[in-house]
């Protein structure tokens, strides 16, 4: 059993799919292990740390990934890697497959089984396989830290002898995994801190945290949590009824996050111009959803914008990579976790139990064809 870990393609890409601990782990079930020279530089892995735990280190992609029968990335590997990889070989990565049928296509045509960890089960078996949540944590935690160092006064109240310091006002928009850290985070830095959800789970998390809760609580805010516990689409009455109640609040505050996603749906629209508009000189917005079409109607994907009103939009691309040591510590486990299901511990080799749910869920290709009914070619 021959794993590889291969180096990201995508300068924007910081983190690294396999840590000095994990390939002692895989080590153990057997396996030999390759990682490509530089794979963990930009996480603070040098390639020092993999060889002493047993790694052999490749000086680049086609070495690296030659006659591997499990290959390790963060993101899904490019046109360019394709052709390096075995044909059979189990690839495993965010696949990022919405939207990108073509580029699933092209990993079927090159026979790779590519297996999607961002479509994992969220059931309590494959929680620790869980890269949404693990990444999302980070996120919203960095979210915060970027929102403080933008934003130009303190977050907690500070009695002074020359005077007070008032509580930053902290709005966090959509309170899944990322929103949660970003409340807690901005409680520990001892902001004033409000939320918003479509979700009626969401309200007493909220409270916990020692926030507010502030949301259009009708009936269709009643039903819109989806049995898998996403956030459905909401109507266009209730968008306009959640707009009204918010773009007062908005106007009040100094900092505002937005965390909203929608399952394989472009991120809903929550702050508009006008809102943005609304806000005073000198606040900050961090838009955590701009890579999938944003919830700030002004947040550019990749730049920090300063409105004509003074109001800062932060629209970094890949929030996690920006703590690419501790958001890779944590992939690496979650992918581990999933691989060591792949393998027959006793006979130290691969043995995939194609009809396991967990593979059945994240399998997009296999033998030459798409498998993963979601990403099918319509017919
Ligand atoms: P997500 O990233 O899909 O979305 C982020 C948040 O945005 C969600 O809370 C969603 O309700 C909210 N949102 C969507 N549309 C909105 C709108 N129009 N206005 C305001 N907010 C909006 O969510 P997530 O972080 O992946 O979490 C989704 C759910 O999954 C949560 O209930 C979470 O607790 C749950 N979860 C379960 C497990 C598990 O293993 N059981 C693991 C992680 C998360």
């Amino acid at each position: 059993m021959r794993i590889a870990v291969l180096s990201e393609t995508d300068p924007i890409e910081t983190r690294v799919a396999a840590t000095p601990e994990t390939i002692k782990k895989y080590k153990a079930l057997g396996a030999d292990v390759t990682v490509q020279a530089g794979a963990g530089a930009k996480a603070g892995v040098p390639d020092a740390e993999y060889e002493a735990a047993g790694a052999t280190i490749a000086a680049g992609a086609a070495e690296a990934a030659r006659d591997a029968d499990v290959v390790l990335k963060v993101r899904r590997p490019g046109a360019g890697e394709l052709g390096g990889l075995k044909r059979g070989a189990i690839v495993v990565a965010i696949m990022d497959p919405y939207g990108n049928e073509a580029a699933i296509r092209a990993l079927a045509e090159a026979g790779v089984a590519a297996f999607a960890m961002e479509l994992m089960p969220r059931i309590t078996r494959a929680q620790v396989m869980d890269v949404l949540s693990s990444q999302a944590n980070l996120a919203g935690y960095r979210a915060v830290l970027d929102a403080a160092a933008e934003y130009g006064r303190a977050f907690p109240m500070m009695m002074t002898a020359a005077g007070t310091v008032p509580a930053a006002r902290v709005f966090i928009m959509g309170v899944g995994v990322a929103g949660l850290q970003a409340i807690a985070t901005a409680r520990r830095l001892g902001a004033i801190v409000t939320a918003t959800d479509v979700r009626p789970a969401v309200k007493e998390q909220v409270e916990s945290l020692g926030a507010k809760f502030l949301a259009v609580e009708d009936e269709e805010f009643r039903q819109a949590e989806t049995a898998g516990g996403y956030a459905k689409e909401m109507s266009k009455e209730y968008q306009a009824k959640q707009a009204e109640l918010v773009s007062s609040h908005i106007a009040k505050q100094d900092v505002v996050i937005t965390t909203a996603l929608i399952p394989g749906r472009p991120a809903p629209r929550l702050v508009s111009a006008a809102m943005v508009q609304s806000m005073r000189p000198g606040s900050v917005i961090v838009d955590l959803a701009v890579e999938r079409g944003g919830n700030v109607e002004l947040a550019k994907a990749g730049e920090t914008v300063t409105t004509e009103n003074g109001v800062k939009i932060v629209g970094h691309l890949n929030m996690p990579g920006r703590l690419a040591a501790s958001s890779s510590a944590l992939y690496a486990r979650n992918l581990y976790a999933f691989v060591e299901t792949l393998v027959d511990k006793a006979a130290k080799d691969l043995a995939v139990k194609w009809d396991d749910e967990l593979v059945r869920a994240t399998c997009l290709t296999r033998d030459g064809a798409v498998v993963n009914p979601a990403f099918q070619p319509k017919v």
